[in-house]
């Protein structure tokens, strides 16, 4: 795996390729990009052949341990690794630690184990377990075991230390099985960086992880909710300043928009792709602008969309989307969507946007049809990548104030997210 930067804008931000994925090679993935966010190897809602109609897919595929890890002998029996089992196409293949959309129940970790939770509950891993479980799975790249459990802000300073230290030791004992495991060879280890918030932990763990012989870093601990925003800024911006400029930087557990256009400048390269996910369960659709083409027709569109969304009410007291809903969506649930026969998203070239108008899915919302997740899952697949798509456009042609003004506008006209 290797990094080739082309551009580092204003000091932080990187856009550039990382080549050389998987065991062949022949794979590449452009940063700053996103991980495929899967389920037990699948993208919620859409079978191979729906996720395949999108263009552009991310060529890396994220798996979590916690999905897998309750059926590690029936993979074992099956002999051919994960992708073969869960029938993926031709794919670099991530595993991580945890799914970052299922909150994990504190309390559980010792000195020697981490626990993941599956369907049947909770799994202990101690290295050896998580080194035959990833023998196992045979993926490309890994994330290392960690003890990521100091994310919350009343961690004190001496659990956030032993977090630190544990998380480098689990690294050192998994790269020992690593080299000495003849299927692993060739397979891709991301140290992971904790500390949770504070800052010399932050810069300590991030120097001694890249000490070590890791292909990329994982930033964990850092999640939307565990920390206001200038502050993770403050911290990833420490952290990817000790980091090797030639391995990329995976920030878990962000995905709204606005974080990670901020993240970005702050030197993250990757992100997973769940937020497109959370977005679909609550019902809702991906609307926000990020296109900044000067189009004089654009403009007078988007001047009339301004008219149409400034005197909108909301009618979702009772969903109850308050707390999660974000500036970025629409609630198609909302009445005012029953008889809108625009598409999701005006241009929009995604099959659902393509085939159908919001009050369709406002239907089968309502009905509670499995469609909805289907279409939904597509069109905020398709707009979030898009997003990044749009990211790098930016800075490539120096346009990234331009393209935060537009994302940062808020457009979609729905309730702030409390933060
Ligand atoms: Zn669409």
């Amino acid at each position: 795996m290797k990094l080739e930067l082309s551009r580092v804008v204003q000091g932080g931000c990187r856009l550039g390729v990382l080549k050389g994925l998987g065991r062949s090679g022949q794979h590449s993935l452009e940063v700053p990009g996103c991980l495929l966010y899967t389920r037990c190897g699948t993208v919620p809602h859409l079978t191979q052949d729906t996720l395949h109609t999108l263009t552009n897919l991310p060529s890396v595929t994220q798996l979590t341990l916690s999905t897998i890890a309750e059926h590690q002998e029936v993979l074992e029996d099956f002999k051919d690794g994960f992708r073969k089992f869960a029938g993926l196409h031709d794919t670099v293949l991530y595993c991580s630690l945890h799914d970052p959309v299922t909150p994990c129940p504190a309390g559980h970790i010792t000195n020697k184990t981490v626990s993941v939770w599956g369907s049947g509950g909770r799994i202990e891993l101690t290295v050896a377990k998580f080194m035959a479980l990833q023998r196992t799975v045979r993926p490309d790249w890994y994330q290392s075991m960690a003890d990521g459990e100091t994310w919350q802000s009343n961690t004190s300073r001496k659990r956030v230390r032993k977090s630190v230290d544990r998380t480098l030791a689990h690294l050192d004992e998994c790269l020992l099985v690593h080299h000495k495991t003849q299927e692993l060879q060739g397979v891709a280890v991301f140290g992971v960086v904790e500390g949770g918030d504070i800052l010399e932990e932050r810069v300590r763990s991030a120097k001694e992880t890249a000490k070590r012989p890791v292909a990329g870093f994982c930033l964990d601990g850092l999640q939307t909710g565990s920390m206001d925003q200038a502050l993770r800024i403050q911290l990833i911006a420490a952290v990817t300043k000790e980091l090797p400029e030639g391995k990329p930087r995976l920030l878990q557990g962000v995905g709204r928009p606005d974080e990670v256009l901020a993240c970005v400048e702050a030197g993250v390269d990757l992100f997973e792709s769940f937020f497109p996910f959370q977005v679909t369960e609550r019902g809702c659709a991906l609307c926000f602008n990020f296109d900044i083409t000067p189009d004089p027709e654009r403009a007078v569109l988007e001047a009339d969309e301004e008219r149409d969304t400034a005197g909108e009410t909301h009618e979702n007291g009772e969903l109850n989307l308050d707390d999660q809903m974000t500036s970025f969506e629409i609630n198609l649930k909302d009445k005012r969507y029953q008889d809108d026969f625009r598409p999701l998203v005006e241009g929009c070239g995604c099959y659902c946007c393509r085939n159908h108008q919001r009050a369709y899915l406002h239907h089968l919302l309502v009905t509670n049809e499995l469609l909805a997740g289907v279409l939904l899952m597509l069109h905020n697949t398709a707009h979030y990548l898009a997003f990044f798509g749009a990211l790098r456009e930016a800075l490539a042609q120096d346009t990234l104030d331009l393209l935060k003004k537009k994302v940062l506008k808020e457009k979609c006209g729905q309730t702030k997210s409390k933060e």
